[in-house]
């Protein structure tokens, strides 16, 4: 066998999001040594149920008319019912394409009223974040189920807020964490817990984009802050569910450079390192200003190397790594977009028939919200800042 082959790994529903359980049994990645982190891979099985879960759309822009409701539309365990935009003429056009009656049409105004539409059991809030906690508060008094994007919304006291209006409707609440859900990330987090690559050093992630002007993620009341707010977020993210362990210190500094009237309101680059509880390190870097940054993680052992490259788009994820004494593993699984999305809603609509808080619900986007808040005091202090246990 070459040590060098890429194992393409075929995803059919929810079983297949683990790797084949003889695919790797020759190569003896799975030592006996257990890495730091202390949290257990997430499960990842959404049960199956004859009851599809109606979805409401909120927001009728890139994420869900580009990716959520296609995704949805493979599902067997979700679908639209209802949608909320302000432009009438575009959600008539989508209703139509996805079979749903224009009764369910709702706007920003009478978004309240969708309390009396029993076909919706959740709502999919794709708005800017700024918009989060608004929409989410008012679909819990609705009596509605939650699955809001990410970030969670602009500060800790939204957060707060979020949370304690879904608890006190008694409605569940999920953060769209994709990457969570996602074979390739899993695979990671798995391999990582089996000790492939022996103890967990350090960590280094990149995430971000070349921003076009005139975009809301440039309006630093509708986007909350700049580009860690966005895509630094799956950074954070993945060092916290690689390691399994919550940073307890940052220290961070943003810039910038291009000034060209783009980042008037938010910072272009932010960089920023965490230390884990265990001696862990991560090293991150987040930015609008180029497109060449990639989606990257390279997480360094005691005893070898994983690397995901790119780690968080929506298809086409690459995972490789060496090991002493251990073949080399070069990993893609077959599941092009939007099938995470698929995944995504049904394990949320599997929470919801099951009865099952989502591994990423509310208190897991409160966390990030409290590392982002900490790494922009760091940035306007230049001092590191600790973090409460
Ligand atoms: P978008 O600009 O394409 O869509 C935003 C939608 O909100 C549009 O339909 C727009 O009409 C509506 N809207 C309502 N009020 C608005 C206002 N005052 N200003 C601007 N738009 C307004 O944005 P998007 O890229 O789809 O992002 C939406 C959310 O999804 C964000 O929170 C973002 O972070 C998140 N997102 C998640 C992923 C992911 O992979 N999970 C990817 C992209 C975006």
């Amino acid at each position: 066998m070459s040590p060098n082959r890429r194992y393409f790994l075929k995803q059919t529903g929810y079983a297949t999001l683990a790797a084949p359980s003889g695919a790797f049994s020759d190569q003896k990645l799975f030592a006996q040594t257990s890495n730091k982190g202390t949290q257990p891979a997430p499960e990842n099985s959404a049960p199956m149920n004859d009851r599809r879960i109606g979805y409401c759309i909120v927001g009728l822009g890139r994420i869900s008319m580009g990716e959520f409701m296609p995704g949805v539309r493979l599902s067997k365990q979700s679908r639209i019912v209802a949608l909320v935009s302000g432009h009438r003429p575009k959600a008539e056009r989508m209703a139509t394409d996805y079979g749903v009656s224009p009764k369910a049409i709702y706007d920003y105004d009478n978004y309240d009223t969708i309390r009396h539409n029993p076909e919706i059991d959740a709502v999919y809030i794709a708005l800017p974040n700024g918009m989060h906690a608004e929409y989410t508060i008012r679909a819990a008094h609705a009596g509605k189920h939650v699955l809001c994007e990410k970030p969670m919304a602009n500060s800790i006291k939204e957060c707060e807020q979020m949370i304690a209006a879904c608890k006190q409707a008694n409605r569940k609440l999920m953060i769209a964490y994709r990457c969570q859900y996602e074979p390739t990330n899993l695979k990671a987090i798995e391999l990582l817990r089996n000790g492939y690559i022996g103890e967990i050093i350090a960590l280094e992630s990149s995430n971000g984009f070349n921003i076009h002007p005139g975009e809301w993620r440039l309006n630093k009341k509708l986007a909350g802050g700049g580009p860690l707010m966005d895509t630094g977020i799956y950074s954070l993210q993945a060092t916290r569910y690689l390691t399994g362990e919550e940073p307890k210190e940052v220290q961070a500094y943003s810039s910038v450079i291009d000034h060209d009237g783009r980042f008037n309101e938010v910072e272009e680059t932010v960089v920023w390192s965490m230390r884990f509880p265990s001696g862990v390190l991560a090293n991150c870097a987040t930015t609008y200003g180029s497109s060449f940054i990639g989606s990257k993680v390279r997480v360094i052992g005691s005893k070898g190397e994983l690397k995901l490259d790119p780690a968080f788009g929506y298809q086409e994820l690459h995972l490789s790594g060496q090991a002493q004494g251990k073949s080399p593993l070069d990993i893609a699984f077959d599941n092009p977009a939007p099938r995470q999305f698929t995944t995504e809603a049904d394990y949320f609509s599997g929470c919801i028939l099951e009865n099952k808080e989502p591994k990423t619900n509310g208190d897991e986007g409160l966390r990030d919200e409290r590392i982002m808040t900490a790494i922009y005091q760091s940035c306007g202090s230049g001092k590191p800042i600790r973090l409460s246990a």
